[in-house]
């Protein structure tokens, strides 16, 4: 009997080390990581820059709470709200505090309790990221959650627009569903959210603790799409590895999370923020953003050329890719693994590719290989 809930359906792999975009399991086999820990670490395994930062720091402070002042979460700050329609930032551990930062903030500034959410999305497993989040099979069991969620079709105009009323404090969505499939958002709908929002002074929340941070080729997503948010989600990507979750929000939000309104204990702990900031000065070069937008294009182009495109549909942004597949994608995501490449499954039958974005043309060469000789090899004559 295990020692461990077995919350996790686990796959019997036990990886040791990591270094760049492979990993080696306790049997000395070595793996591409085309998963990243689901799009955390965005630098690749052990980047020198990010253990320097860890040892430097470690060595100087890594804990002394929220009581004090941080320069270090200031600047932070800065950078991450440079060129955004934020203004400020509240650092937490993960992409769920960063969504109950946010939901929390919306309805307290609006004083109204309605928040439009999306089927198929993915906010996280606290009660109010979990009441938001649009999949039945994460609420599953848990007794009453938060009512004043609304979920409606991604990408419904019409929808949308029945759902809104004087209640409505905000709309939160993901600028591309990762978990649920890896959905892109329509131009259309985003104008019509953008309009919405506008004409009836509604917050728009985006989530982008999975696309964020470099993942899409853009500092965020939304920067891709036509959307002006008031609030947005980070994570995963944010500490490369390190846990680290941040609420960033516009200037006209300031006085509603004054003292004493939320909190947390860990949260932008220096040695998180010295991560972090690591990991900023490095995607958001210029230079590194264009060159995941470069791969992205090599990868999407290799996969349609090597894929039929009568049974697989390719899409997603930057390094966040979802290879929609015609059958059940587990036993290929198994076959996959067994050559050497790790895959994970996002919302029904897509298989994702999250690699580092630090992954090398190399490194995509042969993750294609593996894929197009497992995809194809998998595939019924006549499906
Ligand atoms: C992973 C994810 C979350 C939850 O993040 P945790 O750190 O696991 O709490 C929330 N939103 C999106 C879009 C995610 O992909």
């Amino acid at each position: 009997m295990s020692a461990l809930f077995q919350n996790y359906a686990r796959r019997p792999v036990h990886i040791v080390k990591g270094q760049g975009t492979i990993v080696t399991d306790a049997t000395g086999k070595d793996y591409l990581d085309f998963i990243s820990g689901i799009a955390v670490v965005s630098l690749g395994h052990a980047h020198p820059a990010i253990v320097e930062a860890i040892q430097k720091q470690s060595e100087k402070l890594w804990h002394v709470s929220n009581l004090f002042e941080s320069p270090e979460q200031e600047q932070l700050a800065a950078t991450l709200v440079k060129d955004t329609p934020f203004a400020h930032a509240f650092f937490c551990n993960s992409g769920a505090e960063a969504n109950e930062a946010a939901i929390k903030l919306a309805r307290k500034h609006t004083q109204k309790n309605v928040i439009i959410t999306f089927e198929q999305s993915f906010h996280g497993r606290t009660f109010g990221a979990m009441s938001a989040t649009g999949q039945d099979k994460v609420k599953q069991g848990f007794g009453p959650l938060l009512e004043t969620f609304r979920t409606i079709p991604y990408n419904d105009k019409k929808q949308l627009e029945a759902a809104i009323d004087d209640d409505v404090a905000a709309i939160m969505l993901e600028a591309i569903q990762g978990e649920g499939g890896v959905h892109q958002l329509d131009p259309d709908f985003a104008q019509a959210i953008t309009d919405i929002c506008q004409a009836k002074g509604i917050l728009l929340i985006v989530d982008e603790v999975q696309t964020g941070i470099g993942r899409t080729g853009t500092r965020y997503a939304f920067e891709q799409a036509n959307l002006t948010p008031d609030i947005m989600t980070l994570a995963k990507g944010l500490g490369g590895g390190f846990p680290i979750g941040a609420m960033l929000g516009s200037s006209e939000l300031f006085t509603s999370f004054g003292p004493g309104t939320h909190g947390t204990t860990f949260g932008g702990n220096p040695l998180a923020v010295a991560v972090a900031k690591t990991v900023t000065d490095i995607v958001f070069q210029e230079a590194f953003l264009q060159e995941v937008k470069e791969k992205s294009d090599y990868l999407m182009q290799k996969l349609q050329v090597a894929l039929p495109k009568e049974q697989f549909t390719i899409r997603g942004s930057g390094l966040l890719l979802g290879i929609e597949c015609p059958g059940d994608v587990v036993p290929l995501i198994q076959q996959a693994e067994k050559a050497g490449l790790l895959l994970v499954q996002a919302g029904g039958n897509v298989i994702r590719l999250l690699p580092p974005l630090t992954v090398t043309y190399e490194e995509m060469d042969q993750a294609i290989d593996i894929l197009s000789s497992v995809l194809l090899a998998e595939q019924p004559v006549n499906a």
